[in-house]
C-alpha cells in the first residue's frame, strides 16, 4: 500500500518511523511518503493560507496551493485549465487513490473504516490547519473521479489534521497482511467482527501487590477460558458501551450470553 501525507508540518509524522508501522515501511509493506505543502507555495514567504471570504476569525488554506500539490502527488496532471468546473467528466481512470481529508465535520472514523481503507491500494491525506482547507478542494477532486472522504476522529477539535493522519495510518497499517506478527491477535480485539469490547487481559505474576489474576486463566482448560473471556467481553460491552451491546446481532448470541 502507498500512503502520501501532505502537511505543513512534515516532522509531525516522524513517529511513523517507529514500531510496527516503521517496520512495515522497512519491510516494504507500506510505502509512506510525507510531503511539505509549502513546496507548492509560490510566494517568497511560502504562504498557504488567506483570510476567510465573508470575513471572520482565523485563516483558511488556499485552494491553489492544495490544487498544485494534489495534482502532482496524486499523479493527476493539471486540473486547472479554463472552462473546467467540478462537474466535468473525469478525463482519466481514477488512479485507485482515495483522498482523505481530516475534519471535525467529517464522517466518524471507526474500525469499519480502517478495514475498508486497508483494501485501498493508495491513500493520500490532506492535513488541514487554521480554519481548514477551502471547501472547493474536496469538491474539485470528487469532480475528477477521485474518491474523497472527509474523516473525523471524534467530536472534538484538534489544531491540525496530522494527528488524525497518524491515527488512521496506524489503524490501517496494522491490518495489512504481515504487519502484526501474529494475525490471531487481530481476531478477538475490541471493535472486531464480534462487535464486543475485548475481555480484560493478564500476565505473570499470578498475584501482584495482593491482586490475584482470575484462577480460570491458570487452569489450562481451554473451553472454560474461552467461556470466561466471552462472558467478560459481553459484560464489559454492556457496562461500558450500551450502544454497542444494543447493536449486537441476537443470532450470534448463545443462551449463556443472553443471561449476561
Ligand atoms: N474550523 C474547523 C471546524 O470548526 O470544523 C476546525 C479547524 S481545526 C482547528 C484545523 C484542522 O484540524 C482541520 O482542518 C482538520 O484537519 C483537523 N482536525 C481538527 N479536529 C479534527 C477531528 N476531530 N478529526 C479530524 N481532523 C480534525
Amino acid at each position: 500500500m502507498r500512503i502520501d501525507v501532505l502537511t505543513i508540518f512534515p516532522e509531525y509524522l516522524a513517529p511513523l518511523d517507529l514500531s510496527l508501522v516503521g517496520k512495515a515501511r522497512t519491510a516494504g509493506l507500506l510505502d509512506l511518503r510525507v510531503h511539505d505543502l509549502r513546496r507548492w507555495a509560490t510566494d517568497r514567504h511560502r504562504t498557504v493560507d488567506d483570510t476567510p471570504l465573508g470575513g471572520g476569525a482565523g485563516m483558511v488554506m488556499r485552494p491553489d496551493v492544495w490544487g498544485e500539490a494534489l495534482d502532482e502527488v496524486l499523479g493527476l496532471g493539471d486540473g486547472g485549465e479554463p472552462g473546467r468546473g467540478p462537474d466535468h467528466e473525469p478525463d482519466h481512470e481514477p488512479s485507485g487513490v482515495e483522498l482523505l481529508v481530516p475534519t471535525p465535520s467529517g464522517e466518524r472514523f471507526t474500525q469499519r473504516t480502517a478495514e475498508r481503507l486497508a483494501g485501498v491500494p493508495r491513500l493520500a491525506f490532506a492535513c488541514g490547519r487554521y480554519e481548514g482547507i477551502d471547501a472547493r478542494v474536496a469538491e474539485h477532486y470528487r469532480g475528477r473521479g477521485v474518491r474523497v472522504t472527509e474523516l473525523s476522529l471524534g467530536d472534538y477539535v484538534l489544531n491540525g489534521g496530522e494527528v488524525a493522519a497518524l491515527v488512521v495510518v496506524e489503524a490501517v497499517a496494522r491490518l495489512l497482511p504481515g504487519v502484526v506478527g501474529n494475525p490471531e491477535s487481530l481476531v478477538e480485539e475490541s471493535h472486531g467482527v464480534a462487535g464486543l469490547l475485548e475481555y480484560p487481559v493478564y500476565t505473570r505474576p499470578p498475584v501482584w501487590r495482593g491482586h490475584e489474576a482470575p484462577e480460570v486463566l491458570l487452569s489450562g482448560h481451554h473451553a472454560r477460558i474461552a467461556r470466561w473471556r466471552r462472558d467478560r467481553a459481553l459484560e464489559r460491552t454492556v457496562q461500558r458501551r450500551p450502544d454497542l451491546a444494543a447493536a449486537l446481532d441476537p443470532a450470534t448470541l448463545d443462551r449463556h450470553d443472553r443471561e449476561i
